[in-house]
């Protein structure tokens, strides 16, 4: 039994309690199957957050198996990239990194079993003629010529295939089940090909590969899988699933358990996709910060403890859904909320005079790092010209608006109260400076008979550094643009905004890569992974305070 009563019993675990009751499991292994031609995206995250969370909850075991029977172009970079991800999403995996290529000799020697079986045979129509003989929905297949040869003729052929006699595409090992099923699926798939190519992890071994759903199902029970759970579209495959262990001298029979994939609004979740924006330049490589792969949010200043966080709250059905960018963003606001050191960062600075502060004095003032939890204090630094944001001063406003206004009187957090008492503007009208005086009684208590309004976050001029900050938006502007006839005209052209001349407060001189913030009153960010460091400060935004794009939506 699950140790976690806690946790939400979705009908996987609810499956898994009654085969641990009923005796049919004594322990729990799951895997996480991922084949290496891609970055992981969050709807991997998904499939991660079940199948290694399961094998915790049950204490039991669970794999990283890289389905690697394609052998692609990239594959190395991707699976250090996979482990990379799962690891700082929290995860361990049981023992050594599985591969599907691992099997490639017990796999052949179970492909020969069905052959003498008279389970499985040697065609040698063409790819597309056996296209042609599968049927359609409608229309029930046509039994291959090939189909009723000798065993000891597909075997010999097979073993030939094997020692590489054969061209690509000449022929195939076929499974022979139905070719008038309803299911496709089961008419006669193709189980092996040839294909003369370099495998980054057996060489040049073998020239024929197994086909996944053969593949699949046996690495699964090879690895003594109890329960094998992948998204809906491998629901029709599960008859072969099934079809394949019953057939084959092997013990274990993993159970196939479907679920519904993870659609995320204003993304795509499909590795084709990504890959097309990174190969086409549309984004700076898999792990840049808008990207949804894991490394992009990872890089953006998304916790792991958030991702894992949405993928509960979304929880696990075989109801097809998307879930709305709102939700992930909420679980990370809600964690960097509790647990991001504030700082005051300047990202438009105007400069501020304070006529009636001494000329060369500096004054350090203490700022709670928090405003609830203990996260200790700073020194922040208070001088005679400080800089505050364009957008928080106007020369005149309505009482709705909070900051700074001519003549009016404002907070500079952790700091004074100052009033504005003038405004110098070149010939153009831009306003160069703003000049104030502040009143040396209110440092942490307001001025006689009144009130400040606002409270507005500031930074010292001599005592703030610069930096760049990216202003991350969402990539896509329509929730949907997977199915979008054309990804690249859904893009979103204000998903990043470079911000070079920001003002960053003292304290973030020698920041460390990763360090998450909330920026006050501007929002999350988190300084970047790799071109952060002293001296070239760079930040990412996370996300907003709050959901701008859920007032837009109800707007319109
Ligand atoms: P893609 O369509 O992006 O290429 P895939 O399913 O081909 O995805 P795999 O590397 O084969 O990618 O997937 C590994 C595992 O992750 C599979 O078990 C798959 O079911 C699961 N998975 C992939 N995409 C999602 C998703 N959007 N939501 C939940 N699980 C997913
Ligand atoms: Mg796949």
């Amino acid at each position: 039994m699950s140790d976690t009563p806690d946790k939400p019993k979705h009908f996987i675990r609810q499956i898994i309690d009654g085969d641990l009751e009923s005796g049919k499991h004594s322990r729990v292994g799951t895997r996480f199957p991922p084949e290496p031609n891609g970055f992981l995206h969050v709807g991997h995250a998904k499939a991660i957050c079940l199948n290694f969370g399961l094998a915790q909850d049950y204490q039991g075991q669970c794999n990283l198996r890289f389905d690697d029977t394609n052998p692609a172009k990239e594959e190395e970079r991707y699976a250090k990239a996979i482990e990379e991800d799962v690891h700082w999403l929290g995860f361990e995996w049981n023992g050594d990194i599985r591969h599907a290529s691992d099997y490639f000799d017990q796999l052949y020697v179970f492909a020969k079993e069905l052959i003498e079986k008279g389970l499985a045979y040697v065609d040698e129509l063409s790819p597309e003629d056996i296209r042609e003989y599968r049927g359609t929905f409608e229309v029930p297949g046509k039994n291959s010529p090939y189909r009723e040869r000798p065993i000891k003729e597909s075997l010999e052929l097979f073993e030939r295939m094997k020692a590489g006699e054969f061209e690509d595409g000449k022929m195939c090992l076929r499974a022979k089940i139905n070719m008038a099923s309803p299911n496709i699926n089961m008419r006669d798939p193709v189980i092996y090909r040839i294909k003369h190519q370099h495998h980054h992890r057996t060489g040049d071994k073998w020239c024929i590969y197994p086909m996944y759903d053969f593949t699949h199902c046996i690495s699964d029970a090879l690895e003594g899988i109890t329960h094998s759970l992948c998204t809906l579209e491998f629901e029709d495959h599960r008859p072969l699933y099934d079809w394949v262990l019953d057939n084959i001298s092997i013990d274990c029979h993993p159970q196939q358990i479907e679920f519904s994939r993870l659609n995320l609004e204003h993304t795509v979740t499909s590795k084709r996709k990504l890959n097309q924006l990174v190969a086409d330049g549309h984004v700076d490589g898999w792990d840049d910060p808008r990207m949804p792969t894991i490394s992009g949010m990872r890089r953006r200043g998304f916790t792991p403890e958030s991702i894992r966080d949405m993928c509960d709250r979304i929880g696990i059905t075989k109801k097809v859904n998307t879930t709305e960018m709102g939700v992930l963003e909420n679980c990370v606001r809600e964690d960097l909320d509790k647990n991001a050191q504030r700082v005051m960062v300047v990202l438009d600075p105007v400069k501020v005079v304070i006529t009636n502060y001494p000329d060369d004095k500096v004054e350090e003032l203490t700022a709670p790092n928090h405003p609830k939890e203990d996260m200790g204090t700073r020194t922040i630094y208070m001088s005679k010209e400080v800089f505050i944001d364009r957008a928080d001063f106007r020369e005149e406003a309505n009482k709705k608006y909070k900051r700074l206004v001519l003549g009016k009187s404002v907070r500079l957090r952790n700091s004074y109260v100052i009033t504005a008492t003038d405004v110098v503007k070149n010939e153009k009208g831009d306003i160069l400076e703003i000049h104030c005086e502040y009143d040396p009684d209110t440092l942490g208590k307001n001025p006689e008979g009144q009130k400040p309004k606002g409270v507005i976050h500031w930074v010292s001029s001599s005592h703030s550094l610069p930096a760049t900050v990216r202003l991350y938006d969402r990539l896509f502007n329509v929730p949907n643009p997977g199915s979008e006839e054309n990804l690249v005209s859904t893009l979103n052209p204000e998903s990043l905004k470079v911000i070079d001349g920001a003002r960053v407060e003292m304290s973030l001189k020698t920041v460390a890569p990763e360090t998450r913030f909330q920026f006050e009153r501007e929002g999350y960010f988190c300084s970047d992974r790799y071109d952060c460091k002293e001296g070239s400060l760079v930040f990412n935004r996370t996300v907003t305070l709050r959901d701008s794009w859920a007032k837009i939506e109800n707007k319109g």
